[in-house]
C-alpha cells in the first residue's frame, strides 16, 4: 500500500521502506528506525500533556525490529500499567514510548526524527481529553475519543 494515499485508513503520510534518525536536543541520545511506519497520529491524552509540557503530541510508530540506538541509552519510567516513556536523561527530551499492548512496534515522538516533515499524523486520537483551544478543528481529519486501535498510541 502507498502509505498516505487513502484518506483515513492510511497510517501516516511518510513513504514506507525508509530510515531516518532521531535525537534528544543534547544530542546524548541518537537512534535510527527503519522500515514502513505502522500508525502516525496527534495524541491529546493527559499523560502525553504532562510528559512534553504541549498538547497535542504527534507520534508515529515503526516496527521495533527497524529500531537502533546509535549514541547514548534512554532513561525508561513506567508511565501506565502497560507502558514505559524513554527520555534523555541530560536534557530531558521525551523521546519514546514502549508499549507492552504493542510488543512488536515502538512509538517514535514525530517531532526528534530528522523525517518529521514527511511523518504527519493522520489522526486524533484521545480526543476526550483534549484541551478546548487545542481540539481537532479540521473534520477532514478523524477523531477519536479514544485510541483508535487496540495498540497503545492510536
Ligand atoms: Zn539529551
Ligand atoms: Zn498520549
Amino acid at each position: 500500500m502507498h502509505v498516505g494515499s487513502q484518506r483515513g485508513g492510511a497510517v501516516c503520510r511518510m513513504l514506507p521502506g525508509m530510515m531516518t534518525l532521531g535525537r534528544c536536543l543534547c544530542g546524548a541520545i541518537e537512534f535510527e528506525v527503519s522500515g514502513e511506519p505502522t500508525r502516525g497520529s496527534w495524541c491529546h491524552c493527559s499523560q502525553c500533556r504532562r510528559a512534553h509540557g504541549a498538547t497535542p503530541v504527534a507520534w508515529v510508530s515503526f516496527p521495533r525490529s527497524g529500531f537502533r540506538l546509535r549514541r547514548g541509552t534512554p532513561r525508561w519510567y513506567a508511565s501506565s500499567e502497560s507502558a514505559r516513556r524513554g527520555f534523555c536523561e541530560s536534557c530531558g527530551s521525551p523521546m519514546l514510548i514502549d508499549d507492552a499492548i504493542d510488543p512488536d512496534g515502538i512509538d517514535i515522538a514525530t517531532a526528534i526524527l530528522d523525517a518529521a516533515a514527511d511523518l504527519g499524523p493522520v489522526r486524533h486520537i484521545w480526543v476526550g481529553s483534549a484541551l478546548p483551544w487545542a481540539a481537532p478543528s479540521d473534520p477532514a481529519i478523524p477523531t477519536f475519543q479514544e485510541r483508535s486501535t487496540p495498540r497503545p498510541d492510536g
